[in-house]
């Protein structure tokens, strides 16, 4: 993962990767913070919920509800809807999974540990999304909004087009 600063000096990260990169790495990488979080706030990343999170972590796209439940249900024990959003459910509230709203769908956060309001880039070519963490752009939301005497509750930016690959290609 590339980080960059830009003017203000604020980390932006460019979490683009490569067709052929590592992808091991980058879900290890997030099951051991998944694992810290969780022992850290004394959280139970139970088998399901871990399930879940190696499950969207299987690539950088966005996963649908659905998809996991057909993965999930995939050996004897069929596995039912509620197990499953109780899961995303956990592991949203503990910023290890965000939801995509346009696309309906949930995408691993490969970043900070603190709350935070991602902005999300969506490739509109072959669906990786990627998440900028630029804190500065969700401060200027906020303070338009509230400048529009609006309180904000929740706060989604998702920029649609093409990734740096699809670009190139
Ligand atoms: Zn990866
Ligand atoms: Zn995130
Ligand atoms: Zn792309």
């Amino acid at each position: 993962m590339a980080k960059a600063e830009n003017s203000d000096g604020e980390k932006l990260v460019k979490a683009f990767h490569g067709a052929h990169h590592a992808h091991g790495r980058c879900v290890g990488r997030a099951l051991s913070r998944a694992d810290a979080l969780c022992r850290q706030r004394g959280a139970r990343l139970t088998t399901m919920r871990r399930r879940v999170l190696e499950l969207i972590w299987d690539s950088h796209k966005a996963v649908k509800a659905y998809d996991l439940l057909d993965r999930l249900s995939d050996g004897e024990k069929p596995v039912r809807p509620p197990t499953v959003y109780r899961a995303l459910e956990f592991l949203m509230a503990h910023g290890l999974v965000h939801r995509v709203d346009s696309l309906n769908a949930f995408v691993g956060c490969s970043g900070a540990d603190a709350d935070h309001n991602a902005q999300f880039l969506i490739c509109q070519q072959c669906g990786d999304v990627s998440e900028m963490d630029g804190a500065a752009i969700g401060k200027a939301v906020a303070r338009q909004a509230q400048l529009a005497g609006f309180t904000v509750r929740r706060q989604t930016v998702e920029l649609h087009g093409e990734c740096p690959r699809c670009t190139a290609s």
